[in-house]
């Protein structure tokens, strides 16, 4: 039996309201949650899966890979006090969910993926079927960042990563941003806040549960 419209609608207004009630407090955030729909990056054959799209809840995608739990984007989302127009860029592009909720919120997306099946799909399913706008997709290593769209306002990071990557740190404009889990199996929560060219302010945010931060960019799923 398919997942029914109504059903998806009536689940996505629930999330909201759980959302505002785990603390996301930030009305541009919540209205993204809204307008970019979670089962729109989901694979659409697989009504399993498209039934448990507002649940909170990592789900798979493709490559072995999972779309973050709805709380995580959230609070990613509202760690990074995203203002219009800001650049941002992103480490793990994943099914994109993440990329078009910030987006949604007003700001220029740089998202950077390192498995190249997943780097594919995802891009034709933005670019194609969802049309999302100011969402811009490289394939590539994120330990390296994107040196020639540098500097950047914000940078989230979407994979537990093992340390913080100096060349992500450099590539922060003083006065920007970057929200990081640190840490092997279980990650750590990070606010960095760059408050001179070398110097930087960290807050952490609690334990999260991300898939690894691997080296190097992969041509086939292994
Ligand atoms: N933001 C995504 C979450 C995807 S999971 C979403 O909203 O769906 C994390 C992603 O990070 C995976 O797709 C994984 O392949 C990717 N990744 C892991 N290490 C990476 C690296 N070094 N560079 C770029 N992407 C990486």
């Amino acid at each position: 039996m398919g997942v029914s419209e109504f059903m998806l609608q009536g689940a996505k207004k629930s999330l909201i309201e759980w959302l505002r009630q785990q603390g996301i407090t930030d009305e541009n955030v919540l209205h993204a949650f809204d307008v970019v729909e979670r089962h729109k990056f989901l694979e659409q054959t697989n009504t399993i899966l498209l039934g448990r799209a507002y649940e909170n809840t990592p789900l798979p995608i493709a490559c072995g890979q999972t779309i973050s739990q709805p709380l995580t984007v959230a609070f990613q989302s509202q760690l990074l006090q995203i203002r219009p127009d800001d650049t941002v860029l992103e480490i793990g592009t994943g099914s994109g969910f993440q990329a078009a909720i910030l987006a949604a919120m007003g700001a220029k997306v740089f998202s950077i993926e390192r498995q190249l099946e997943l780097f594919r799909k995802t891009r034709a399913k933005l670019t194609n079927t969802l049309k999302v706008s100011n969402v811009f997709m490289h394939y590539g290593d994120g330990f390296e960042g994107l040196p020639n769209k540098a500097p950047f306002d914000k940078i989230i990071v979407t994979c537990g990563a093992p340390n913080v990557p100096a060349a992500l740190l450099q590539q922060l404009k003083v006065g920007g941003i970057m929200v990081i889990p640190v840490g092997d199996g279980v990650q750590q929560m990070h606010r960095i806040t760059k408050v001179g060219e070398n110097e930087f302010n960290a807050e952490t945010f609690g334990e999260f549960k991300f898939v690894p931060m691997l080296q190097k960019t992969v041509k086939v799923n292994s």
